[in-house]
């Protein structure tokens, strides 16, 4: 275990994750700094009780590397180009994220061991999966990695058996040592691909979950994840189709397992049916797949899959049906906030008004309107990069009617709903799968999607008055 009595740290981020890092590194006796470009009241208050732990903290320069540093760690925010990580590593000073740190931290006798998961899109919903089906085997355990508790707390917490722990790229980026019991990445789309400079590297830090003991799990229906998975001593797989042994997979309407049972080439076992997985769509079928399998390679019976499935309540704004009008299903996918994930939800309707827009961030949407140019009924576009995607259906969708909502003001998503309810035939679904990030018109996909379940509320009314 590593000594860190008196060893010089440098906390980079006065964030959630940042003051956890700072007080249990303070714990275990090293010498705190703490630096924050942030100097104003809320910096102040948080930086107090920290002080009063012994921690040094330094505002309004999140730049400086203090002199004597001999590790720096860094808030998963923090770009690689910034200039604190910059000067660390001009200096050949060691570099840890978070997840780093709490993988170090953890107590060398009797720690809880990690199920991880990554990537592109389905992490929250895998890890608050895979939780519910460790609980449902009567383990306890906790969802940590990008909300709620940090993860440096939650790993030397001696109350957890097990910890489900979700992993974003940023994070790994920023670990070199992770070495989970049990391991999966879930896809891999361009996203984010400014912060880490290439698909290449952006892969290759998603990559970074796998470490020398773990049991690697990759998805069958993406090469990359199994380009990742290639080098690990134990691996498996899932897919959306019958599965081969080593795999699991879907048998009719049974998701089965032919990886973690005695025999997988003579015997498979019945984890779950389709209809345990709510909301149901291919893409929660893949995600409900992994959870299971990292559960497996834990040892948790088939059966506690099952009861976990049906355990698990979905998060809002994720293929959240909103309600049922003139025959025509209103669906909030506000969370599709990349053409990677608006792609998945497409593919679980036959026939579709498409709600989308919002920042694109760069991505491309061509593959995507290509991929679902069949089922769609139409289009109606609001947000900063509509006319990109306008210009995508004009290109490859040029027989679908699309709408282009230019406003930008309260009421515009009351004129977007309108306008799906005109385009939409009874039987259809009106999907808001954006495939772009919301902050040019909302707080946030939550508040996006709350408009949108709003917007169709009041059709309803009309629609019954
Ligand atoms: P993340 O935590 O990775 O952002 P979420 O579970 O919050 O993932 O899901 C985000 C969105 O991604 C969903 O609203 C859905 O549109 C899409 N999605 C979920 N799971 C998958 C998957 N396995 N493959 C592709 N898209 C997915």
């Amino acid at each position: 275990a590593d000594n860190w009595r008196d060893r010089p740290v440098c906390v980079a981020g006065l964030g959630v994750s940042g003051r956890a890092a700072a007080r249990a590194l303070a714990d275990r006796g090293a010498r705190v700094t703490l630096v924050d470009a942030r100097d104003d009241a809320d910096a102040r208050a948080q930086a107090e009780p920290l002080r009063e732990h012994g921690v040094e903290v330094r505002l309004g320069d999140g730049d400086t590397l203090p002199p004597g540093t001999d590790l720096v760690v860094v808030s998963p925010g923090w770009r690689p180009d910034a200039p604190l990580p910059g000067a660390a590593a001009a200096a050949g000073v060691e570099i840890y994220g978070e997840v780093e740190l709490a993988w170090r931290l953890r107590p060398a006798e009797g720690a809880a061991p990690w199920l991880a998961l990554t990537g592109t899109n389905g992490k929250t919903t895998a890890v608050r999966m895979l939780a519910s089906i460790l609980r449902a085997a009567g383990h306890r355990t906790l969802a940590v990695g990008n909300v709620g508790t940090p993860i440096v707390e939650a790993a030397a917490d001696p109350s957890y058996d097990v910890l489900a722990v979700e992993l974003s790229s940023f994070q790994l980026h920023w670990s070199s040592s992770l070495d989970p019991l049990a391991a999966a990445v879930l896809n891999v789309a361009p996203d984010h691909i400014d912060w880490h400079g290439s698909l290449e590297a952006y892969a290759a830090d998603k990559g970074r979950i796998f470490g020398p003991g773990t049991f690697a799990v990759a998805n069958a229906a993406d090469p990359v994840t199994l380009r990742l998975a290639e080098g690990a001593s134990r691996r498996a797989a899932f897919t959306l189709a019958i599965p081969a042994p080593g795999e699991v997979g879907v048998v009719e309407d049974l998701l089965v397992d032919r990886a973690f049972t005695a025999d997988p080439v003579r015997e498979a076992a019945e984890l779950a049916s389709l209809s345990d997985v709510r909301p149901f769509a291919p893409h929660n079928v893949a995600n409900a797949l992994a959870a299971a399998a990292l559960a497996r390679a834990y040892g948790v019976p088939p059966e506690a899959v099952r009861e976990g499935l049906r355990a698990f309540t979905p998060d809002p704004h994720r293929i959240a049906h909103v309600a049922t009008v003139d025959g025509v299903d209103y669906v909030d996918d506000s969370k599709a906030t990349n053409p990677h994930a608006a792609q998945a939800s497409l593919a679980a309707y036959e026939k579709v008004v498409w709600i989308a827009g919002g920042l694109l961030k760069g991505a491309e949407v061509d593959d995507l309107v290509r991929s679902c140019a069949g089922r769609l009924r139409g289009a109606v576009l609001l947000g900063a990069d509509r006319g990109k995607i306008a210009e995508a259906l004009a290109r490859h969708a040029p027989d679908v009617p699309v709408v282009d909502v230019a406003e930008t003001e309260t009421g515009a998503m009351d004129t977007v709903v309108t306008q799906a309810s005109r385009l939409a035939r009874p039987g259809d679904t009106v999907l808001l799968a954006p495939a772009g990030a919301s902050f040019d018109m909302f707080a946030g996909y939550g508040a996006r999607g709350d408009a949108f379940a709003a917007a169709v509320h009041r059709l309803a009314g009309r629609a019954a008055g």
